[in-house]
């Protein structure tokens, strides 16, 4: 049995996470960890072999360091935070091989989307991000259009600025990518329409986040 803690375990995802976690016959909902819950991440360290984190910007970089520093595993969900510099702060604080996987968006067909996305933009470069959630989003753009547009200007596409970010009550999280060319366009289309669409994507990420070659590993894409 994985043993899992749960940190931001009261919020939308963090719950989420939870139900699931505790559904799978081979992991173990050790901990939850919230400030809402009046219980911190750090006191769980020693139940967990890995710490699920879907909190906020502010609080997720602190959560990674304490995680490593203890040699506990971690992944990442929550974005709008700096992965230059949590990389490399993992590099110096990380402690028995412990791994971090970060992954800005865990629902596959988005995955999908930004592989196409900027395979399409080798052929169609012209390219615009629409990407649309739920009024509660703390950031924008969204930490999936900003690593769509990274995937696609590595495949030498032009990412028009600005990424148009939409916040609505209604909206779940979608994103669509539209690529321009002589007389046509092709639009690539994700909606996340419920939180379980996260779900497969984490639990693949708890199960396998041991053996990640890297210490800091950006994008579910390196466990398909
Ligand atoms: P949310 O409902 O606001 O939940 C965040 C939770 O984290 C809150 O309960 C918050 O408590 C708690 N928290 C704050 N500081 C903490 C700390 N130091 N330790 C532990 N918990 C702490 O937000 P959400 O909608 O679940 O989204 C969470 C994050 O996931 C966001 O960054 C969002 O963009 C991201 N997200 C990622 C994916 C993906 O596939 N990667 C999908 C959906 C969302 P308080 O309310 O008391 O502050």
């Amino acid at each position: 049995m994985t043993r899992v803690v749960v940190s931001g375990a009261a919020g939308r995802m963090g719950e989420t996470v939870c139900a699931a976690v505790d559904a799978a016959q081979d992991l173990e909902l050790s901990g939850r960890a919230d400030p809402t819950l009046d219980v911190g991440l750090e006191r769980l360290l020693a139940d967990a072999d890995v710490v699920v984190d879907f909190t906020t910007p502010e609080a997720a970089s602190d959560n990674v360091l304490a995680c490593v520093a203890a040699g506990v595993h971690v992944v990442v969900g929550t974005t709008g935070f700096d992965l230059e510099q949590l990389n490399a702060a993992v590099e110096r604080e990380r402690r028995d091989g412990a791994n971090v996987l970060v992954a800005p968006n865990f629902a596959i067909g988005a995955v999908l989307m930004m592989q196409l996305a900027a395979q399409a933009a080798r052929q169609l470069s012209e390219v615009e991000i629409v990407e649309l959630h739920h009024d509660g989003k703390l950031d924008a753009p969204s930490g999936t259009a900003k690593r769509t547009a990274k995937l696609i200007r590595e495949a030498g596409g032009n990412v028009h600025e600005p990424i148009h970010s939409v916040r609505l009550p209604g909206l779940g999280a979608h994103q669509e990518v539209i690529l321009g060319g002589q007389g046509e366009t092709l639009t690539i289309r994700h909606d996340s329409v419920d939180r379980d669409s996260f779900m497969p994507g984490v639990l693949l990420a708890i199960r396998r986040v041991e053996e990640l070659p890297d210490p800091f590993t950006v994008g579910l894409e390196k466990l398909f």
